[in-house]
């Protein structure tokens, strides 16, 4: 990798510019650019894969980011399909990851973009205060507050749609600290408890403590850290998501293993090298997504039979990002008489992406739109998706109420270890919002 002060120039500062080793290694052949969602909502250079990077090597060259350039790197959703898709290896995740940052830093963002995405980080990664919020946004839900909000005001109107209805009671449940194994020990695991999972999707943590037991592990799952800091990391809030990973070391380093069952946390965890250097990586090694863990591991409840047909859903940052794609399905296949489908377009993002539904409404819905589409073709009574991001946006936009839950709540029904899977958000809402695909340049 390109040291940082050698590529101190340009519109890039110092502190871990897009590397010119990595952005060499784009042969722009255009692999990717089909498996780009952005691309194939829009077929802009721009917007593709290729086109980014071709953006960051522009960056080396002139004095200044343009807003143009910044509103291509801003569509990006961070969903890894051109990694996956990428013949050349290119690691696009790495130079997207060091290009954020350096946009925050670089570029002024307008008042009301600002306004907005400050609004977003003082509120997500803070449980405490989604939880404070849970009776408001039951109440928004209620009175349909998203038609209230004027249409100018469209991210806020995007957040308030996106409110999942989630029972009080729930979101302030608590895990205990330490659930001991079932039968004889095989080995101690910590839970990261998350953020938005914790509060909104406190039946798929407890379904995994119940699960993880079930199979002979003591699990903890301390209440820190309160986040990661992976939403932050993946927005380009560096600093930020150092602080949160350094709360996470802390809390978590002295476990062999830590777990993650939310795709965006585990695939943020597995990072921390970028952000803390060697003890980062370390800790980054010992971090195991719930699938890649249980499907590594003989398994040794015993599983009965679930009559359900499931469509699978791939989140990006667990297929593209952590490359867990077969582990869920074995684990899922591994329950008698469960039927798995699986919908087209696997590969392509469903418009969730950490806050990007916020961010960028317009791009996200028609996302959305799409893979509603596809998964709703499949005929499922179920839909199994293991992001609470991409539960929320998936219900927005199905048009008829299909549950949607983690694959590991069917585990944990089919092990008979007492969760219901259709505890907690999300189920369906049925009015996808019309809206235009480009998003006005003026209001971010
Ligand atoms: S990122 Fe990979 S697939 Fe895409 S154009 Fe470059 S080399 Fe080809
Ligand atoms: S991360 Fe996703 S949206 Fe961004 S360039 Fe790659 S495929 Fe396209």
């Amino acid at each position: 990798m390109a040291s940082a002060s050698a590529s101190s120039q340009g519109a890039w500062d110092a502190h871990r510019p897009p590397a010119p080793d990595l952005i060499d290694e784009c042969v722009h052949c255009g692999f990717c650019l089909p498996t780009c969602p952005t691309y194939a909502l829009w077929g802009e250079e721009m917007d593709s894969p290729r086109g980014r990077i071709a953006l960051m090597a522009l960056g080396h060259e002139q004095a200044e980011l343009s807003d143009e350039m910044v509103t291509h790197f801003d569509r990006c959703l961070g969903c890894m399909a051109c990694v996956t898709a990428c013949p050349s290896g290119v690691q696009y995740e790495k130079l997207i990851g060091q290009t954020r940052p350096q946009v925050e830093r670089g570029h002024s963002r307008g008042l009301s973009d600002r306004a907005f995405r400050r609004l977003v980080f003082a509120l997500f990664p803070h449980p405490g205060r989604l939880r404070a919020a849970v009776p408001m946004l039951a109440l928004s839900r209620r009175v349909g507050a998203e038609r209230l909000v004027p249409a100018r005001f469209r991210r806020l109107r995007a957040m308030a749609a996106m409110a999942p209805a989630v029972p009080v009671s729930a979101a302030w449940g608590q895990l205990p600290e330490v659930t001991p194994a079932r039968g004889e020990r095989r080995g101690t695991v910590a839970l990261l408890q998350g953020c938005v999972q914790r509060v909104f999707f406190a039946g798929v943590n407890r379904a995994t403590v119940a699960v993880l037991a079930a199979e002979g592990y003591e699990v903890h799952a301390p209440r820190a850290p309160r986040c990661c800091g992976s939403l932050q990391l993946h927005t380009g809030y560096e600093d930020d998501a150092r602080a949160r990973a350094r709360e996470t070391v802390d809390a978590l380093g002295s476990y062999e293993t830590v777990i993650a069952n939310a795709a965006g946390c585990g695939s943020g965890m597995k990072e921390y090298g970028e952000l803390l250097g060697e003890s980062g990586a370390a800790f980054a090694g010992r971090v195991s997504d719930v699938h890649e863990f249980l499907a590594g591991v003989e398994a040794r409840a015993p599983r009965r039979a679930l009559r359900r047909r499931v469509a699978y859903h791939d989140a990006c940052h667990l297929a593209h990002a952590q490359g867990v794609r077969s582990q869920p399905r074995s684990l899922l296949r591994g329950i008698p008489r469960l039927e798995v489908v699986e919908p087209e377009d696997w590969e392509l993002c469903c418009g969730s992406a950490g806050v990007y539904n916020l961010l960028e409404p317009e791009a996200a819905a028609e996302l959305g739109r799409r893979k509603a589409a596809s998964l709703d073709a499949c005929g499922a009574e179920l839909i199994a998706a293991a992001n609470p991001g991409c539960a929320i946006q998936i219900a927005r936009y199905l048009n008829r109420p299909v549950p949607i839950v983690h694959p590991i709540e069917l585990l944990a029904e089919s092990i008979g270890v007492g969760v219901s899977p259709r505890a907690g958000p999300p189920t369906a809402s049925h009015q996808p919002p019309s809206t235009p695909h480009h998003p006005p340049r003026g209001d971010r």
